[in-house]
């Protein structure tokens, strides 16, 4: 008999990553991508664009009802709501804590190396900066007015508290509304096997995701720039492996190694469409079914974090604001890093996780310390790329925060954490409808369509 090896859907995704780069690496060497040309106008801003923006679509249309019923589902299987009151405190703390870590290490690093030192560089795009809101607006619109205009935006922390109200009502109604709470189990089972699916096609999305953004990629700026990427890439790498693994190991026990194989395809993800929110489907999928998160901690922790959470950005900017502090020749002085570190930390909480957000925040922290706003116009070139690498760390901090409380509560499953095949999609197998209940359900409504 023929033994055909099956290569799991992961290996897929990135082998697509590492095809995406060689294509889009080998367009933008080559020149064509020039605008105008064939390879502009039909491959790299046609198939590839659109492929790409579909996939993403496909993905955030999962949010917000994913993040509805997994979240009714987790209130009502939390146990109580004492309960719920202390997973939100330890997430809370754990966030901002791995921030403030990673932006501080992010400064030191820069400091020591001296970044931008002597450096003179001309600024050039302009940067015009948004403003992050102000944070009692972000603590205001945790209540929504209207929920259905908050799942219409996608706002994230609105949408959580008004599942959460939901989940507790319902379990104060208690018998009568057993029946809302199976449907909405039976809703979230059909929502991740939403996931699945778009997950299938990931091979192909994530390769024209990553070749556009390579093709387009200045190089030679990203060689102008090679201090300030390769300080930036340096201590996002320390990040991810170094100091979130020990945060693991310490607050959990767990091992690290096996959290760095099964996070991957959350990073892939998050790679290719440099968005933690856009990612959540994902991430939430990864910690239930690869590492054995309980979904009644999963559903609150992921969201959460995939908005107030963000090591890598942060470390973003601590990296920018000594690079373009030197630059400038400004001296911030401890306070002014410090001011950096809690600025920071607090414009975290209220943006959300999309592409390109990090400079938003990096505005209003060079807005307090005095730094030159212009300044980011130097950094804007290699942006795209940082984005990308930065938003893995985001949503790597994400997972090991989610299963450190999970461990914490024993709402782990270690024989999930454990098995190495855990969750792992195996598209021939788990995506098939079966013929036999298509059958009888078909059969079934064909009744009920006579009798009437
Ligand atoms: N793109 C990042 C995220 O979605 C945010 C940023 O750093 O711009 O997490």
């Amino acid at each position: 008999m023929e033994q055909t090896k099956k290569v799991s859907l992961t290996m897929k995704v990135v082998f697509g990553m590492i095809l995406g780069i060689t294509i889009g690496l080998a367009i933008n060497l080559s020149g064509l991508n020039v605008i105008g040309s064939f390879t502009n106008t039909y491959i790299v801003d046609g198939a590839f664009y659109v492929i790409g923006k579909m996939f993403v679509n496909a993905l955030k249309m999962l949010v917000v009802p994913l993040v509805f019923f997994s979240l009714i589902c987790g209130v009502c299987g939390i146990g109580n709501i004492k309960t719920l009151g202390r997973v939100g405190s330890k997430s809370f703390l754990l966030y901002m804590l791995t921030t403030a870590i990673a932006i501080a290490m992010a400064i030191s690093l820069a400091a020591t190396v001296g970044i931008g030192e002597g450096m003179a560089l001309e600024s050039t795009s302009q940067f015009s900066a948004n403003v992050a809101p102000p944070l009692t607006d972000v603590f205001i619109s945790i209540i929504p007015t209207n929920p259905v205009k908050a799942m219409a935006n996608g706002d994230m922390l609105p949408l959580i508290f008004y599942s959460i109200l939901a989940g507790i009502s319902m379990l104060m109604v208690g018998r009568k509304a057993s029946r809302l709470i199976e449907a909405a189990e039976v809703a979230n089972e059909v929502m991740m096997k939403m996931v699945t699916i778009v997950m299938s096609v990931a091979p192909y999305a994530v390769f024209a995701l990553i070749a556009k953004a390579i093709a387009e990629l200045g190089l030679d700026l990203l060689s102008q720039l090679a201090g300030y990427v390769m300080v930036l890439f340096s201590a996002l790498m320390l990040h991810l492996f170094i100091t979130l693994m020990i945060v693991l190991k310490v607050f959990s026990g767990l091992s690290p190694s096996i959290f760095i194989k099964k996070i991957r395809d959350a990073q892939v993800f998050a790679f290719s469409t440099a968005s933690s929110n856009a990612t959540i489907p994902v991430t939430l999928r990864t910690v239930i079914e690869r590492m054995g998160v309980n979904n009644s901690i999963a559903s609150f922790t992921v969201p959460f974090g995939a908005t107030i959470n963000m090591d890598g950005t942060a470390i973003m900017q601590g990296v920018a604001t000594v690079f373009i502090a030197n630059i400038y020749g400004v001296d911030l002085g401890i306070t002014g890093y410090l001011t950096v570190i809690v600025m920071s930390v607090l414009a975290s909480i209220g943006t959300a996780g999309v592409p390109g957000v990090g400079l938003i925040m990096l505005s209003m922290v060079f807005a307090q310390v005095g730094l030159p706003i212009e300044g980011i116009g130097l950094i804007l070139g290699v942006d795209r790329l940082m984005d990308m690498i930065r938003t893995a760390v985001n949503v790597s901090g994400d997972a090991v925060v989610s299963t450190i409380v999970a461990k914490s509560e024993g709402k782990l499953d270690m024989t999930t954490y454990a098995n190495p095949n855990a969750g792992l999609i195996n598209v021939d197998e788990g995506l098939h409808i079966n013929e036999a209940f298509e059958l009888e359900l078909a059969n079934t409504l064909k009744k009920t369509h006579d009798q009437s």
